[in-house]
């Protein structure tokens, strides 16, 4: 496909304090592999200096390339984005903060001449990051394979190298929301992995708060599993023979002469707290995909670009 070999995306979003070193590393390394490149950096709606510096980055350089959104509209929306206008043989996604450790993007570009067509890192370790992050994300990966039927493998992010072919087939999937490295589960292909080690981010902070750590896991799980919703079918099921226990005790109770149980209001209050509050939470879990198919028949575009450098053609 044209020229360029390797596309390596780069979703930066306030990032001023590492885009720089940044771009000094994956430039080095991809120097290294000797075969054409290009560096997408796609701007989602950065609100410090990172667009000045990205802009002048790539004036100076031709092979790096920069797409701006018109405001935030998430890293997993960034990766789609670089990978519309991507135009490599081969495309790497990778992190702005150096957490991916760019000299992997050389072994995995080995495994790719063996013939995989998805390499994805696999953390062996996370450094410098929150026990709670790291707790919550090893729960949550794990649950997540248990909720679902696509092998969706643990322990993974966004960092892989994946074909045009299975680029051309994640295009193909025009759905909102998306959980890209569940999407690159689902479409197949010959997957392998690489164990890296996750360093800490070079400078700066991160930019996945507690809101939009819940938002992407909600995400995950509504877009690859209905078993939320059979949940309620259960609970529901659950609940009615725990009544009808209820009901035969309070009858035998009053066969043997003990005579009819009376609980006062206290356990009534409390029984109708719980059971309302069940079900509110089963119409909250309804409503989660209610939104999400909501999202799907507006059929607003996934991002809208404001300014780009560096590109000769539109997206494909
Ligand atoms: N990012 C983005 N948009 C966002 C949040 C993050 O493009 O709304 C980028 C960010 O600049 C970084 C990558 O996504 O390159 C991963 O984010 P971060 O390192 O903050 O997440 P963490 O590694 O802490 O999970
Ligand atoms: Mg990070």
């Amino acid at each position: 496909m044209g020229d360029i070999r390797y596309s390596v995306i780069i979703p930066v979003f306030n990032e001023q304090e590492v885009i720089g070193e940044s771009y000094r590393r994956l430039k080095e390394t991809m120097d290294r592999c000797g075969e054409p490149y290009e560096l997408i950096f796609v701007n989602d709606g950065s609100r410090d200096q990172t667009s000045d510096m990205l802009i002048k980055i790539c004036k100076a350089d031709k092979s790096a390339k920069f797409l701006s959104f018109s405001r935030n509209f998430g890293h997993q929306t960034a990766i789609t984005a670089g990978m519309d206008y991507s135009c490599g043989d081969a495309v790497i996604v990778i992190d702005a903060d150096l957490q991916d450790p760019p000299e992997v993007m050389l072994e995995m570009m080995e495994k790719w001449k063996l013939g995989f067509q998805v390499v994805y890192g696999k953390r062996s370790k996370r450094k410098g990051e929150t026990a709670f992050k790291k707790v919550t994300a090893r729960l949550f990966y794990r649950f997540l394979r248990a909720m679902t039927d696509v092998d969706i493998p643990v322990d993974t992010g966004d960092f892989r190298l994946i074909d045009r072919r299975v680029c051309q087939a994640l295009q193909s999937l025009p759905e909102h929301n998306r959980y890209v490295r569940g999407l690159v589960s689902w479409v197949g292909f010959k997957q392998t992995a690489v164990e890296y080690v996750r360093e800490e981010r070079f400078a700066g902070e991160t930019k996945y708060p507690l809101k939009k750590m819940i938002r992407f896991a909600a995400d995950a799980l509504t877009a690859f599993s209905y078993k939320p919703l059979k949940l309620s079918i259960w609970l529901g099921a659950g609940l009615s023979g725990l009544s009808f226990l209820f009901l035969l005790i309070i009858l035998i109770r009053r066969l043997v002469g003990l005579g009819a149980a009376s609980w006062g209001w206290a356990t009534l209050g409390v029984g109708s707290l719980f059971f309302n509050g069940v079900v509110l939470i089963m119409l909250g879990v309804i409503g989660e995909y209610i939104g999400r198919i909501y999202d799907e028949a507006r059929a607003r575009p996934l991002y809208i670009i404001a300014d780009k450098t560096g590109f000769e053609q539109d997206a494909r």
